[in-house]
């Protein structure tokens, strides 16, 4: 309003010009004026301040005698310190309003940097704001403190949801607030130049979970790379799982991931369903190839049947044969005529035993070719019976093996716990358990990235696979924590043989790029007594390892 105002401006140096010489109308005329402007400058901040601005402007326009314009001068006052008085109200509500909203915002869960904005928000809005003018520009700021605070729920229904959904607000805090926001950690080295998360918006461009998101696209991709690996797909799937894999090693972005994990969901449903189908379909089989071979064995039952009455039939008409014979043989009184009889008789006894012997050969031949073929389609039947026990054994197997570290996983080492303990309970003799956690992991991830902690965990299980003897068991129980069975051991020699384990990981030469990082671990183990559970044993070598933290880390404590 002030600028849309063209006439020349009231400065300094329009002043300055104008003096000396310097008489009294020209000082007026100059004080009019600015009057005018001032009071049009302060146009619009208040209705009746309005007014009387102008009627001062209307009474200076007209040169109004002193008089006039003194008597305006009491009744312009109160509007001008009236207006104030609401100007400064309203930037109180402003600046409490904008409080209450930063407080609000510092009750949702937030990175670390994004709390330390927030607070120094709050901080300055503990001062009422002092020109309106600012108001915009920190308007500006809260709007995007909210926005980062809030994250996904600014970005509404996009598929940025599907992070919460995947791994649950819990997986978001401790990446976000650990190590993934903050400037230090992008930075950090990396054990391995190919094992450095992609940042691929490192401006800070992406909001929230995209933000999230990028800190551990190289992990997730590694994962999801795994799954694919170990996923058994379906010939026809083969193309799908390849096209998908290479979408993976190129990279994802936020929104990439969202329709790769479609994918991949329809590529299993696609390999499960399948895989049903074909169990129902080889069971459907096997019934009707059972009814068959009921058939068959009721239809050689038949035939032996047949082939005995045809027998027995044959024999009757030789035993005939042979009595005609002997009648003709009584009663004969011409030679040559008995000759002739008996040849016939005996002809006719030979072509009978010669039926009688194609008979049972034809039946012979039958019943072994009905047999062939039962046994046939036995061994068929055999083989894709044994073909589907080897795929159900697999499978059972590497559900119990950890893809990581390639040992027995939790399912792995409760199935061999409750072997162990089965033995131990029938046969006694000593059985040991351990329980292994290393040491401040979380400090491996925070500075090196999750990707080498996991090299790290891989590292560990092979060392410690390593060192065992042959009769003991190793799983990894879940996270950084691994479980030790050994059987025929007693405490004393279990002491020394991990405080040997523990000495050696110790020592293990862990490299991230030129840096040696010492790793160490915290043991607690027990031995089995009489009367114990599964879980009361697990439980006293899980305390006795607390307490090896407790004691400073990297030691063993016995529960005994
Ligand atoms: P403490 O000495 O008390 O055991 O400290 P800690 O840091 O080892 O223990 P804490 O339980 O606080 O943290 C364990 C960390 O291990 C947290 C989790 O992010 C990390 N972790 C668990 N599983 C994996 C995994 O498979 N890969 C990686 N890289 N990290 C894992
Ligand atoms: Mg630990
Ligand atoms: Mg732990």
């Amino acid at each position: 309003m002030l600028m849309s105002d063209s006439r020349t401006p009231l400065t300094a140096t329009n002043i300055s010009n104008v003096s000396p010489p310097f008489d009294q109308s020209i000082q007026e005329e100059l004080l009019k004026r600015g009057l005018v402007r001032l009071s049009i400058a302060a146009d619009g901040m208040d209705p009746l301040l309005d007014k009387r601005l102008k009627e001062l402007r209307l009474a200076l326009r007209n040169d109004a005698a002193p008089q006039l314009l003194a008597e305006l001068m009491p009744d312009l006052e109160r509007a001008v310190l009236a207006a104030d008085a609401a100007r400064q109200e309203r930037l109180e509500k402003v600046t409490s309003g904008l409080h209450a909203l930063i407080r609000q915002l510092q009750k949702q869960p937030a990175p670390e940097d994004i709390s330390k904005a927030l607070q120094q928000m709050a901080k300055r809005l503990d001062q009422p704001i002092e020109y309106a003018s600012s108001v915009p520009e920190l308007l500006s700021e809260v709007v995007s403190l909210q926005a980062s605070t809030l994250g996904s729920e600014l970005t509404g229904t996009r598929p940025a949801g599907l992070w919460s959904r995947l791994f649950g607000n819990a997986a978001v805090t401790p990446i976000s607030t650990s190590s993934a926001l903050s400037a230090a950690d992008q930075t950090a080295p990396s054990p391995d130049d190919e094992l450095a998360p992609a940042f691929s918006d490192p401006a800070g461009v992406l909001a929230g979970e995209e933000q999230n998101y990028s800190q551990v696209a190289a992990h997730i991709e590694t994962i999801l790379l795994n799954l694919l690996g170990e996923l058994q797909v379906l010939d026809s799937q083969q193309t799908r799982c390849e096209q998908l894999r290479e979408r993976v090693t190129k990279g994802l972005n936020w929104y990439e991931l969202a329709a790769a994990m479609d994918e991949l969901a329809a590529l299993v449903m696609g390999a499960q369903q399948s895989r049903q189908a074909d169990f129902e379909r080889y069971l459907q089989q096997l019934n009707s190839r059972l009814a068959q071979f009921q058939g068959n064995i009721e239809q050689a039952h038949e035939s032996y049947n047949e082939s005995r009455e045809a027998g027995r039939a044959l024999e009757g008409s030789i035993r005939e044969q042979v009595e005609e014979l002997h009648v003709d043989v009584r009663q004969a009184t011409e030679l040559e005529s008995l000759k002739a009889n008996v040849e016939a008789q005996l002809n006719a006894l030979l072509s009978n035993v010669e039926r009688s012997r194609q008979l049972r050969d034809d039946q012979e031949t039958l019943v072994a070719g009905q047999l062939d073929t039962m046994v046939q389609r036995i061994q068929v039947m055999e083989v894709e019976a044994q073909t589907f026990r080897n795929h159900l054994e697999e499978q059972r197997q590497r559900a119990m093996i950890d893809s990581l570290t390639g040992m027995a996983n939790r399912a792995g080492l409760q199935k061999r716990m409750e072997e162990e303990f089965e033995r131990w309970q029938r046969y006694g003799g000593e059985l040991l358990m351990a329980v292994l956690d290393v040491d401040h992991f979380k400090s491996i991830n925070d500075r090196f990235g999750h990707l080498a902690g996991d090299k790290v965990l891989r590292l560990i299980a092979q060392q410690l696979s390593r060192r065992l003897r042959k009769t003991d068991f190793i799983g990894r129980f879940g996270g950084e924590e691994f479980v030790l069975l050994m059987p025929g051991t007693t405490v004393e020699q279990a002491a020394s043989a991990l405080e040997a384990l523990r000495q050696g990981i110790e020592e293990s030469p862990f490299h991230f790029k030129t840096e040696r990082v010492t790793i160490t671990i915290s043991v607690g183990y027990t031995a089995f007594k009489r009367d114990d559970t599964l879980d009361e044993v697990f439980g006293r070598a899980d305390r006795a390892m607390y307490q090896a933290k407790e004691q400073g880390r990297n030691r063993i404590v016995s529960a005994d």
